[in-house]
């Protein structure tokens, strides 16, 4: 792992939820933390339920404009933690800008990198400090395992994270860290047929007359488009968007699909649908829902490597059996 993200050092984990939770475990109370406001529901769920009590704060940012971040920065300020592309909206932060303004402040500067996995994106060729992953997703590929890695350059960092690791136990079993390793394997070929499949269905659903937006970097704004450009090899192969109907017609496209599972999780050989809202970010309430721009229409594609014609010819019909 920490060759695959040009790294020195990298720490296996039981989860990418105990990968995050030993990055913050380099934090101390009273310290604060600015983070994506577009951001996994279980990262937001960790910040908020078991870091907030021991008294480490967070501020929620659009990092997609680095001055947000400067703009957030306190006395206290020790951390930024980015998400790009980030979940459920695909956004992009420019990983060279957050690694400056870190460098310049002596921030911590943390990017979960799950989305992208090591084969589009390697933030600390940017010069970002930590590299934390779910290999659960893109690294695992087949849904069938559950794990987190750290990756950093950073010797003092290193040590900490090892230190958590073998205090708090959170670590692989031989037959997961074996089920990885065949993993890595086939990654690269993975990616690039992901990030294909998720193109072309891209491409389909911006033309489609049931779809009110569409969420993947190659159709965003010039701006990102140039971030994509610079730090990804390809945009990657998550597709979000937003139905034209309401909560109730979005379930019921999402139980139509036959080729793409309704099931959080992401990253696996094989396609899976998610309704934002009452799945992968319940967590967040309404309130928060609407603040971050997730609305009740919001799908989510975790585009696998199937024949791709067979995979826009399910949502064909399950726009059909929708609509009809
Ligand atoms: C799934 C996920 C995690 C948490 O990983 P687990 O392996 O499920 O604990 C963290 N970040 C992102 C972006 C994820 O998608």
């Amino acid at each position: 792992m920490a060759s695959l993200e040009n790294g020195k050092y990298a720490y296996a984990f039981s989860s990418g939820c105990a990968a995050m939770h030993a990055c913050l475990s380099l934090l101390s109370s009273k310290q604060h933390i600015i983070a994506s406001n577009d951001l996994y529901g279980g990262t937001y769920r960790l910040f908020e339920g078991v870091f907030k009590p021991y008294g480490i704060e967070v501020s929620y940012v659009d990092t997609t404009e680095s001055t947000n971040i400067l703009k957030a920065i306190k006395s206290n300020t020790k951390m930024v933690w980015i998400e790009t592309p980030s979940n459920p909206l695909l956004k992009l932060t420019d990983l060279e800008d957050v690694a400056k303004i870190c460098k310049n402040k002596k921030l911590i500067s943390v990017v979960d990198n799950t989305f992208a996995s090591p084969y589009l994106q390697t933030p600390l060729n940017f010069g970002i400090d930590i590299v934390v992953h779910s290999s659960t997703k893109y690294i695992g590929g087949h849904s069938d395992i559950i794990g987190g890695v750290v990756v950093t350059n950073n010797k003092e960092y290193a040590s900490r994270i090892a230190f958590i690791q073998n205090s708090v136990g959170a670590v692989p079993s031989p037959f997961e860290a074996w089920l990885i390793l065949r993993s890595v394997k086939t990654l690269s070929i993975r990616m690039e047929k992901h990030s294909s499949n998720a193109l072309q269905i891209a491409n389909y659903l911006s033309k489609s007359k049931y779809v009110k937006k569409l969420y993947y970097p190659t159709f965003s704004y010039e701006k990102q488009r140039k971030i994509l450009k610079k730090q990804m090899k390809l945009p990657g192969g998550m597709v979000s968007f937003e139905l034209d109907g309401d909560s109730k017609t979005t379930k019921k496209f999402c139980s139509k699909t036959k080729i793409f599972t309704l099931a959080e999780s992401l990253g696996g050989v094989e396609s899976l649908i998610d309704h934002v809202a009452s799945m992968t970010h319940a967590y967040l309430g309404k309130k928060r829902q609407m603040e971050m721009g997730l609305k009740d229409n919001l799908i989510r594609l975790s585009v696998g490597i199937e024949n791709v014609d067979d995979l826009i010819y399910d949502l064909e019909q399950a726009f059909k059996a929708t609509f009809k």
